[in-house]
């Protein structure tokens, strides 16, 4: 019999701000046990209900950029005036672990996490359209004309670069896109990159000829 035993998947979602990924992110979290958050450091101050070592690993400035010229991220990237950084050991003891892991981070990360972990699966989250968009984010709201104006338009060069991604999800109806999700991270779960001892440990069974 050959063991279930795989390394984890890495799973890196991208979508403009207010297309849903934080929902969508939640619930593959909940279901899914096996999923390990990866923690970002930033140089963005806490909010109100984050916690240091859970959401984020709150930096200064100077210690994130020591840590960058040491070697210690797979990515970083500036975004709405801060840095984040994804940590490079932590991802790979991680995976080799067996865990999967979730990378919310935003289009230039992708792009260099793409680089980093070359088997990671990159999905892009899609709105069903500007005026959706734009009821979604004054729908939390949390933005003034000003910002929902650099949003929208962030979005748009966010979603210019979908191309490069594996695969798009149209969020539209959520429970559609959930299902989606759902069967993209299971999908993953099953590439040959993930099960590399099976194949070795299914020919064992073989007796040479
Ligand atoms: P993001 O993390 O991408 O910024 P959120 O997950 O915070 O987005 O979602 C933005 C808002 O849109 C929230 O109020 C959320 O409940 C709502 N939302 C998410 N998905 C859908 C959907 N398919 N239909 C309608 N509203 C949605
Ligand atoms: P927020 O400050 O709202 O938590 O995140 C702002 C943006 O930064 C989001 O698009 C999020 O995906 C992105 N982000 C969070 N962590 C990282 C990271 O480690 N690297 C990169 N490149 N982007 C990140």
């Amino acid at each position: 019999m050959i063991s279930p035993a795989r390394t984890g998947v890495a799973l890196v979602i991208c979508a403009p701000s207010g297309t849903g990924k934080s929902t969508l992110i939640k619930r593959l979290l909940a279901e899914f046990p096996r999923f390990a958050f990866s923690v970002s450091c930033t140089t963005r101050a806490p909010r109100p209900d984050e916690t240091q070592g859970i959401d984020y690993d709150f930096l200064s400035r100077e210690e994130f950029l020591r840590r960058r010229d040491a070697g210690y991220f797979a990515e970083w990237a500036a975004v709405h005036d801060h840095f984040y950084g994804t940590p490079l050991l932590v991802t790979q003891e991680l995976l080799a672990s067996g865990r999967d892991l979730l990378f919310d981070v935003d289009v230039q990360g992708a792009s260099q996490l793409r680089r980093a972990i070359p088997d990671a699966w990159l999905i892009f989250l899609l709105p069903p359209s500007r005026e959706e968009l734009i009821r979604r984010l004054q729908g939390r709201q949390t933005e003034t004309p000003e910002s929902l104006r650099k949003r929208l338009r962030i979005a748009a060069q966010e979603i210019a670069q979908a191309r490069w991604f594996n695969l798009w999800i149209v969020n539209a109806d959520l429970e559609q896109a959930w299902q989606e999700l759902r069967a993209a991270y299971i999908a993953a779960t099953l590439s040959p990159s993930c099960q590399a001892g099976i194949l070795g440990e299914l020919l064992e069974e073989w007796e040479p000829e």
